[in-house]
C-alpha cells in the first residue's frame, strides 16, 4: 500500500476523492488466468490479448450499392454517359465469370464482389433505361464512386482490438467478421460479498424490535452483476469476531476481491475494522466526500490466499455512492480490463444547489430533457445517507467536485447516469 500523505485540499484529515482513487489504483494486481469462450459468451469480457486482423475485411472490392458497375474512366467528361449492359446481374455471394469490355456494363447488387477492371457503381436510380443501353447524366457520378475497397474495414495484419477491452456487441460482430467463432479472455473476477451488522435482518422474514433489513447486499450484487463480476453472497454476519474472522477468511480463499457493507465507521460495537485490520493491510480513511465518509481498501491475507478489500460503508446511498467512486473500476481493472472511468453526462440545474468547497458530494438527481435542447437535472427527494427510496427514485447521481461551490439555477454539472451503467 502507497503511503498516503493528505493533499492540502483535504481538511482536517480527510483524505479527497480523487487521493483515494490514486491510491486504490496504485495497489491493484490484476488477475491473469484466461480461458477462451464462444462469441455468445464473451458479451462483457475482457479481452486477455490483441487481435490482429487474420484477413481484409471486406476480402474483396465490392458493390455498395444496386445499379451497374461501369469502368470509371468510360464517364463522359461533358455530357451523357451511354453504356451498353451485358445480359445478367451479379449478386451478392456470386462473382461474375468472363469479362466486360469498355463502354459495357453489369448489373450489380449491394455486397456483389465488382468484376475484374469495374471500380465504379452507378445507383439504379441515378440511370435512364432503353433496352440494353444505359444512360448516366452528365455529373451523376466520379469514377471511384460506390465502391467498397477490399480491406477498407480491416487489412490482415492490422489490429482489430486491443488486450484489456471489454467487449461490446459490435466488437463480437467485428471478431466475427474476422472469421473468429471465440476469444480469449480473462476469467471473470470472483467477489465475495457480505453485509455486516447486528441490526441487519434478511428480508422475508419478520424483524425483531430495533431491526432493519439487509438492502445493502441486494444493491451491490445487482452492481456487481453489471459489471460482469462472479458474486460469492457470503450472507450478513454479526458484529462479532470470531464470525467476522472466519466470513473473511473464507471470502479470502475462494475470492479475488471482497465487498463488504458497515462496521468502518467508529461505531462502539463495530468489531469489523479490527478484525480487518488483523488479515491484511488496509488503510481506513475518512474520505472528503457526501455521503460515504467511512471507507476501507486494501490487501487481506490468509497463508498464500490473497484479496483485495472494499469495505463500504453501511448506510445504502452511501455504499452505493462508495461502491461506484472507488470500487467499480478497481474491479473491473482486477478482472484485467482497462480503466474505464464512470461516464460522466453534463446537464444544467433547474435550481440551485448548497455546496462548499473541501469534499465531493454526490446528489441524487433526475435528468431529462430540457425543453430548450440538452439536458436538465433536478435534486430530487431527501438526500440523507440512509434514503434509498429518493435513490430509487432519482436517474442519475450530480457530482460536485470537490473544489467546486454552490451551483446557481441553469448552471451546468457533471452526472453519472444510472441506466446505461455498469
Ligand atoms: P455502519 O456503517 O455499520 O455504522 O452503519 C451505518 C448505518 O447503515 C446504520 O444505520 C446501519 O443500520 C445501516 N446499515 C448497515 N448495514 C446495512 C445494510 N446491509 N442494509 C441496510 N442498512 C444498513
Ligand atoms: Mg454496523
Amino acid at each position: 500500500m502507497p503511503e498516503l500523505t493528505p493533499s492540502p485540499l483535504a481538511t482536517g484529515d480527510e483524505l479527497p476523492v480523487d487521493a483515494a482513487r490514486a491510491a486504490i489504483a496504485d495497489a491493484l494486481v490484476p488477475i491473469t488466468e484466461t480461458e477462451t469462450v464462444s462469441l455468445g459468451a464473451a458479451l462483457g469480457r475482457a479481452l486477455a490479448a490483441d487481435v490482429v486482423s487474420p484477413i481484409d475485411v471486406p476480402a474483396h472490392d465490392n458493390s455498395a450499392m444496386d445499379g451497374y458497375a461501369l469502368y470509371g474512366a468510360d464517364l463522359a467528361a461533358e455530357g451523357p454517359t451511354v453504356l451498353t449492359a451485358l445480359p445478367g446481374t451479379v449478386f451478392a455471394g456470386a462473382p461474375h465469370e468472363g469479362t466486360v469490355a469498355r463502354g459495357q456494363c453489369l448489373k450489380i447488387m449491394t455486397g456483389a464482389v465488382m468484376p475484374p477492371g469495374l471500380d465504379t457503381v452507378v445507383p439504379r436510380e441515378l440511370v435512364t433505361l432503353d433496352g440494353n443501353r444505359v444512360s448516366i447524366r452528365a455529373g451523376a457520378l466520379k469514377p471511384g464512386e460506390n465502391r467498397r475497397k477490399r480491406g477498407e474495414d480491416l487489412s490482415a495484419g492490422k489490429p482489430a482490438l486491443q488486450a484489456g477491452r471489454r467487449l461490446r456487441p459490435a466488437d463480437l460482430g467485428l471478431l466475427a467478421s474476422l472469421g473468429f467463432d471465440r476469444v480469449t479472455v480473462y476469467r471473470r473476477l470472483r467477489v465475495a460479498l457480505f453485509s455486516t451488522g447486528d441490526e441487519v435482518f434478511a428480508p422475508g422474514q419478520p424483524l425483531p424490535p430495533g431491526g432493519i433489513y439487509d438492502s445493502n447486499r441486494f444493491t451491490l450484487t445487482a452492481a456487481l452483476q453489471r459489471l460482469g463480476v462472479e458474486v460469492l453472497d457470503l450472507g450478513l454476519v454479526k458484529d462479532d469476531p470470531a464470525a467476522l474472522t472466519a466470513v473473511l477468511r473464507r471470502a479470502v480463499r475462494e475470492a479475488d476481491a471482497v465487498v463488504t457493507s458497515g462496521g468502518v465507521s467508529m461505531g462502539d460495537a463495530d468489531y469489523t475494522r479490527d478484525v480487518m485490520a488483523e488479515m491484511g493491510d488496509v488503510a481506513f480513511w475518512k474520505v472528503a466526500m457526501r455521503p460515504g465518509r467511512p471507507f476501507a481498501f486494501g490487501p487481506l491475507q490468509d497463508g498464500t490466499a490473497r484479496a483485495m478489500l472494499f469495505a463500504l460503508p453501511g448506510n445504502p446511498v452511501a455504499a452505493l455512492v462508495t461502491f461506484y467512486a472507488f470500487a467499480r473500476e478497481a474491479l473491473l481493472v482486477l478482472g484485467g480490463a482497462r480503466p474505464e472511468p464512470m461516464p460522466v453526462l453534463q446537464a444544467r440545474s433547474v435550481a440551485p444547489i448548497r455546496k462548499r468547497p473541501g469534499r465531493t458530494e454526490y446528489q441524487r438527481g433526475i435528468v431529462e430533457r430540457a425543453p430548450e435542447g440538452g439536458w436538465q437535472v433536478r435534486i430530487t427527494g431527501s438526500q440523507g445517507a440512509g434514503i434509498l427510496r429518493s435513490l430509487s427514485e432519482a436517474n442519475a447521481l450530480v457530482v460536485l467536485g470537490h473544489g467546486q461551490g454552490s451551483v446557481a439555477a441553469g448552471e451546468p454539472v457533471d452526472v453519472w447516469l444510472f441506466d446505461g451503467l455498469d
